[in-house]
């Protein structure tokens, strides 16, 4: 790394001091071009004057100019490539306009925008943005890492793009995720971009229609699986430890199925690494369940939970349910008597063909059953959650009976996109004369019911939880993170809901709160950390919520002018002329 050059003036930014650039180079350098904001001073020592119209704007009319542009765009896919562009020219422009209004840009950088993105990522691919790794790089990934320019990481999303959104196989192309993760890291959890590195692992992909397609930017052979794809991810994994540290964050992001429980297991303890898919959508539905037991006025283990599907989401949610309720008192064999799944060949019972190990722990003692309408009538479920990708699989039927054997019953429909979610908002509060606690995984417009009430259905997005832990883990360095952390998060997050929200039928903060939010769950995970030495970064911060905010981004212009360095007054005056 460049040391600062001698007798720099202390005042002057920190990105100006570690870079050399100066004139041209500097506008297109994303990290430190500001534009039409640079200041006639700036422009003059910088070597730019010239290089820009000589008319100079402020960040927020800038702001104004861009969602001008944006509103000017016909589609989601053309706002998407907008913003992308403004992410690669102006970074701090880019997280100021996502900031300014986060609920309306959300969807297009991420989820569902962004898997549009994806599926058409080779037209939609301008500059590269992260690492692509393939198995033609064995052997040789730490010298690949030195290719990205920033020697400081802390945190990394990465995929292989064999499961994105509910879209499947998307091979190279989904590197459009760990983008849009690491985007939301910044804007909601204030995580510094240049510190943060999306990375795909191109092994190839078995999406025939990509393969065949000319414009596809992957690896065009099928997926390397077994060994192979074992020994790329461990030299990725150990690569990424050398160079950036033991802390060095790594979300695993859309693996497939598979691969996501194996490799969760299997580096948990050794590397710093969560997946979002599992443990981030655990949190979250933890957090609209703890959120619901404020409206029920009982414990989670008085509950019986049964799941519509039994993969990533499910078994995440089932675990992690098992743990609040251990919390509770309840011992772990029979907390885990509280739950049962449904998968797609019917209820999981014990002595039932093709059960991983993951579903045998929730098998119990009963008679195979198929349909969910049957099995919902037999077991008489106080919350039922969706999250096998069936929309509408929560028929009027299902609905009705869970009014009929619960006051007030709990009803997720988290799959998503829209038309995967078992149930809309709508049929959900008509059918359970509003006494249904909802929540889902796509947005529903509030419902108003013929009695006059108005619900506003919570949806149980996992950007409520990995922005703060992220911010967190990295604050205080730690070396991994334990299932404890999401426990607490979803804590965090129902303790923000008001007693309003949840009168409105709210089971989640506003996603206006967002930045809030995800800075009380850094901070609570930086208490824990301290109070149970999981935490490497010392001295321990006195004010811990001071220190968090010390480490976040901030969204505002630096001034790049060194004290060192006093103009000509003639040129000064030049200032004072208004364009
Ligand atoms: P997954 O592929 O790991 O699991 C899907 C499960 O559904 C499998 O167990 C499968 O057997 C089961 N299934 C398929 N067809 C079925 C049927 N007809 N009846 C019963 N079960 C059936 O996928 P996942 O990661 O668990 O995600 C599932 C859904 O949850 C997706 O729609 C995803 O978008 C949604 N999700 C939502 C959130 C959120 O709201 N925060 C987070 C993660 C996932």
């Amino acid at each position: 790394m460049p040391t600062p050059p001698m007798g720099a003036a202390v005042n002057a930014p920190q990105s100006l001091l570690w870079t050399s650039r100066k004139g041209y180079d500097l506008l297109r350098h994303p990290q430190l071009n500001k534009g039409l904001a640079f200041t006639l001073e700036e422009r003059q020592q910088l070597n730019i004057q010239g290089l820009l119209p000589p008319c100079f704007l402020t960040q927020d009319v800038q702001v104004l100019r861009i969602l001008k542009n944006f509103d000017r765009q016909t589609t989601d896919l053309d706002r998407y490539i907008l913003l992308m562009d403004l992410q690669d020219r102006n970074e701090k422009l880019f997280y100021k306009v996502l900031t300014s209004d986060i609920g309306r840009f959300m969807p297009i950088v991420y989820t569902p925008t962004v898997g549009l993105a994806c599926q058409q990522y080779g037209i939609a691919f301008r500059r590269p943005r992260g690492l692509f790794i393939t198995p033609h790089d064995r052997g040789h990934v730490a010298t690949l890492l030195k290719s990205w320019p920033a020697s400081v990481i802390k945190a990394i999303v990465v995929t292989d793009g064999e499961r994105i959104l509910g879209l499947g196989d998307l091979g190279c192309h989904g590197m459009g995720i760990p983008v849009g993760k690491l985007a939301l890291y910044t804007a909601c959890g204030g995580m510094k971009p240049q510190e943060c590195l999306p990375v795909m692992l191109d092994v190839g992909t078995d999406n025939e229609v990509l393969l065949n397609d000319p414009l596809y930017i992957g690896l065009k052979h099928k997926r390397i699986r077994g060994q192979a794809y074992d020994e790329l991810l461990d030299e990725f994994m150990q690569a990424v430890t050398n160079r950036y540290g033991r802390n060095c964050l790594i979300q695993f992001e859309d693996f497939a199925n598979t691969n996501a429980f194996r490799l969760l297991e299997k580096y948990r303890n050794k590397y710093c690494t969560f997946n979002d898919d599992i443990q981030g959508t655990a949190s979250v539905a933890l957090a609209g369940l703890l959120a619901a037991l404020r409206i029920t006025g009982n414990k989670l283990s008085d509950h019986k939970i049964l799941f519509q599907g039994a993969g990533e989401a499910a078994l995440g949610i089932a675990n992690l349910a098992v743990m609040a309720m251990e919390k509770e008192g309840t011992r772990k064999e029979e907390a885990i008597k509280k739950i049962w799944m449904v998968d797609s060949k019917g209820l999981i019972v014990k002595g039932r063909a093709s059960l991983t190990s993951e579903k045998q722990q929730y098998a119990h003692q009963h008679e195979e059953m198929k349909n969910l309408e049957d099995i919902v009538r037999k077991l008489k479920p106080t919350a039922l959650i969706g999250v096998a990708a069936v929309g509408g699989a929560f028929t009027k039927q299902i609905l009705k009976d869970m009014a009929s054997f619960n006051k007030r019953p709990i009803i997720f429909a988290l799959s998503n996109p829209t038309n995967k979610a078992e149930c809309s908002a709508e049929d959900c509060y008509n059918l359970t004369e509003g006494r249904a606690i909802f929540a889902s995984g796509s947005p529903f417009d509030p419902v108003k019911l013929s009695d006059g009430r108005t619900f506003f259905p919570g949806q149980g997005n996992n950007v409520y939880v990995f922005p703060g832990v992220a911010l967190g883990i990295v604050s205080c360095g730690m070396r991994h993170i334990s299932e404890e952390i999401f426990h607490t998060t979803a804590e965090v997050i129902a303790q923000q809901v008001s007693k309003q929200h949840l009168e409105e039928g709210r089971l989640y903060p506003p996603l206006t709160t967002i930045h809030d939010v995800s800075l009380k769950i850094a901070v609570k995970i930086v208490e824990d950390a301290y109070r149970n030495n999981t935490a490497t970064f010392y001295p321990e911060p006195e004010d811990k919520e001071a220190f968090i905010r010390s480490q976040v981004y901030s969204t505002d212009y630096e001034s790049f002018l060194t004290d060192s360095y006093s103009w000509p007054k003639e040129a000064m005056k030049i200032q004072s002329i208004t364009f």
